[in-house]
């Protein structure tokens, strides 16, 4: 006798800020695809802990926040969004400095701040409205790639799941990628990226910081005040991993003294810090992204460098371009796990990609080479960009990630 399986169209590895902004993105463009999604976190309580929605912040581009418009959960995240009105550049120890300014664009926000917990928040209340199917806590354990799809056996079931589709979102450590043999290439930038919220003397006014030192950039994203009041910012620090482990172990005065003659007092005086949390810095990319009833997305794809904030910006336009690929493709009669449809997805987005994994990371070796001819071609990009508005447009373009 064979053996009852559970048949859905799409199935989902990871229900991070990628798979389920995904899973609700193929549900709005087909009511009729059974999507599952498999999650090793318990999800629905926003006091559960989830990696991808910790106490992290996010900063969000123009094109992100189109895409959340859409799915109609702009309103509310809003609600918690800080507005990124002008953006500082700087190179620490050398004056030159650009000002990019969301008003010389003719809009009103590079991106919006959130923090994870809140998108977290507001991503699985969704999904748990919707009739997408959620295994959690549940981990895939065995996955068969068959002539029709891929054979699923998960840990909290004994009935295998067939899906016409499987797409990997299981972050940089996937192992469902690990199961399916699909290998990565791994750069080790040997820093420690060092997170924390930090209480301001004055008010940021929509002002982001990004700060290029020796040993890293920094950047201090706007927050909206906290419920008491209290002016925020959230910090991303790139440090050595001794100094990071250092300043994530010292008492508040010290962080703050050091933090304080890093970033300078363009803030005023920093007056708190909030937990502080260390991510290693590598920069990961999977040998392949698709192959037949295969796609592999967000972080389980690539994982970038943190400097210029377009690790899940770029995971948004890959999968609102994978939805729309899908929809086109099955009107016209295709599978959803056929090879030409995927590889058409893989093919649009191909440059878009190249360019944001060079640039976060070039961007932060070009600033930390601490020689006197490449600070001169840093203050003179710099001061280019500050001098001549197209530079500066095109520029803000990019981290708008509408270009
Ligand atoms: C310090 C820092 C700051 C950042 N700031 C920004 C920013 O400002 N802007 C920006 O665009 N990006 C930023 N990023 C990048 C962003 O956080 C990532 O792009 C994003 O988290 C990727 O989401 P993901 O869902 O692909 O992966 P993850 O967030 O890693 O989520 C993976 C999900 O899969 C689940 N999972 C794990 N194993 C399994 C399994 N076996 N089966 C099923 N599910 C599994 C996990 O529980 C989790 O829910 C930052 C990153 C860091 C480290």
């Amino acid at each position: 006798m064979n053996q009852p399986t559970q048949q859905v169209d799409i199935a989902i590895a990871g229900a991070g800020m990628v798979g389920a902004t995904l899973a609700l993105l193929l549900r709005q463009a087909n009511p009729n695809w059974r999507i599952l999604v498999v999650e090793p976190h318990p999800q629905q309580t926003s006091d559960d802990y989830n990696p991808s929605f910790d106490d992290r912040s996010t900063a969000l581009s123009w094109r992100t926040r189109e895409v959340f418009e859409g799915l109609g959960l702009w309103q509310q995240l809003e609600q918690r969004a800080a507005a990124i009105e002008q953006i500082q550049v700087s190179d620490r120890g050398h004056i030159a400095s650009t000002q990019l300014s969301a008003c010389e664009q003719g809009m009103t926000a590079y991106g919006y701040v959130v923090e994870n917990r809140w998108l977290g928040q507001i991503l699985q209340q969704q999904l748990a409205n919707s009739d997408i199917t959620l295994a959690a806590p549940a981990t895939i354990e065995q996955v068969t790639m068959t002539a029709n799809g891929a054979e699923l056996s998960i840990s909290n079931s004994n009935t295998p799941i067939t899906c016409e589709l499987l797409i990997v979102a299981d972050g940089a450590r996937s192992t469902t990628r690990d199961l399916l043999g699909i290998g990565v290439d791994v750069q080790d930038y040997g820093q420690m990226g060092l997170i924390a919220n930090i209480a301001l003397a004055q008010p940021h006014n929509g002002v982001a910081y990004e700060r290029f030192t020796a040993n890293g950039p920094m950047a201090l994203l706007p927050l909206p005040d906290s419920s008491e009041g209290q002016h925020r910012s959230a910090l991303v620090w790139t440090l050595p991993p001794d100094q990071a482990k250092h300043l994530s172990d010292c008492d508040e005065a010290e962080f703050l003294a050091q933090l304080q003659q890093v970033f300078g007092y363009r803030q005023g005086n920093l007056l708190g810090v909030g937990e502080r949390h260390l991510y290693p810095l590598k920069l990961m990319e999977t040998c392949e992204q698709v192959r037949r009833h295969l796609v592999v997305v967000g972080n389980a794809a690539h994982s970038l460098h943190p400097v210029a904030g377009q690790g899940f910006n770029l995971a948004i336009r890959d999968i609102a371009a994978l939805v729309e690929v899908l929809a086109e493709g099955t009107n016209n009669g295709c599978d959803l796990g056929d090879l030409a449809l995927l590889q058409k997805y893989q093919n649009s987005r191909e440059s878009d990609q190249q360019r944001t994994v060079a640039a976060s990371h070039w961007l932060p070796k070009f600033f930390a080479v601490d020689n006197p001819t490449a600070a001169l071609a840093r203050g003179a990009g710099l001061f280019a960009m500050d001098m001549v508005p197209s530079l500066r447009g095109q520029f803000a373009r990019y981290g708008m990630g509408v270009e």
